[in-house]
């Protein structure tokens, strides 16, 4: 007994041993890549559904690793919070996706909006909305343009550092979205407290529409509830035109999604551009 004691604590030692050596390694990579500006940030199309025309973007980044391999951010964002990378790697896309804005733009494209995401760790930096606004205004973007997305939880945790921070974005008139509206544990009181201007659906909502009568029914109720408090809505992870009748039927006219486009590199947006809405 004590011998197969031992040997399950090597193998468990062992197991331990090799996820936070994996850890480390993927952490000195992602720092290298950060500093060697291995990031690139993709753009997924915002579409108005009724006109299938582009009315914005969102801003996913992407890790490129020199065999042109490309790492989605589930696979580093949350070992980047917990290192602070999250810093100069969300500072890069806010970067990188106001100029690409203001690019677009002065391609005549002067409606479209751009959606960044900011996780939570984010907002403990006391000096964000600074440099959000800095941003925004060296880029020469007018703030109105711009987005911020942010998860549910950040809602829920309704701190009052939090609830400062999305003020004053909203004073300075960039719009504020719940991202992934519905996963978490919906304490509903806190879209009274917060200045939200648009609910995006859970991508897990949308999948399985129109059949599955569970999703149906919340899907109907995010957007009553969004009506009901004059939000704009937004659905994620369209794939099918049935999704697109379903949501449309009960009056949510904005989406996202493969069937319109992946997240794709800022050339080929721009491509798109010039495909579906001329110039
Ligand atoms: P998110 O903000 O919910 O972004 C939507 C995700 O759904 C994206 O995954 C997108 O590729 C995917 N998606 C869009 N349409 C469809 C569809 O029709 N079907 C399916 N199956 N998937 C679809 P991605 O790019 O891998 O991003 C994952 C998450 O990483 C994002 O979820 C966001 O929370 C986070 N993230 C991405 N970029 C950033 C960033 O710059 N900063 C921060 N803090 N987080 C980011
Ligand atoms: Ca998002
Ligand atoms: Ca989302
Ligand atoms: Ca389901």
């Amino acid at each position: 007994a004590k011998e197969a004691g031992r040997n399950t604590y090597q193998i468990y030692s062992r197991a331990v041993h090799r996820d936070l050596t994996e850890k480390l390694e993927l952490m000195k990579r992602l720092r290298h890549a950060v500093e060697q500006e291995k990031l690139v940030v993709y753009y997924q199309p915002k579409i108005d559904l009724n006109s299938r025309r582009i009315i914005g973007a969102e801003a996913l980044v992407r890790w490129v690793e020199d065999d042109g391999k490309v790492i989605g951010p589930d696979q580093f964002i949350p070992i980047a919070e917990d290192t602070g990378l999250i810093i100069p790697i969300s500072d890069f896309v806010m970067r990188q996706a106001t100029e690409q804005l203001k690019q677009w733009h002065d391609l005549g494209y002067d409606d479209l909006t751009m959606a960044i995401n900011i996780s939570g760790k984010q907002l403990h930096t006391p000096d964000l909305i600074d440099k959000v606004l800095d941003t925004v205004h060296q880029a020469r973007i007018g703030p109105q343009f711009i987005e911020l997305e942010l998860t549910e939880q950040v809602f829920i945790e309704n701190i009052q550092s939090h609830r400062h921070f999305m003020h004053a974005i909203r004073e300075h008139g960039i719009a504020l979205a719940i991202d992934d509206f519905g996963v978490g544990y919906s304490s509903l009181s806190y879209l009274k407290n917060f200045p939200v201007t648009s609910l995006k659906i859970d991508r897990s909502f949308v999948q399985d529409l129109p059949g599955d009568n569970d999703d149906a029914t919340i899907t109907q109720t995010i957007i009553n509830l969004a009506k009901n408090l004059e939000i704009d809505i937004v659905a994620e992870g369209i794939e099918t035109e049935q999704q697109v009748d379903f949501l449309m039927e009960r009056e949510c006219f904005v989406g996202q999604g493969f069937l319109f486009s992946r997240p794709i590199p800022a050339e080929q947006f721009t491509q798109l551009l010039q495909k579906y809405q001329g110039l």
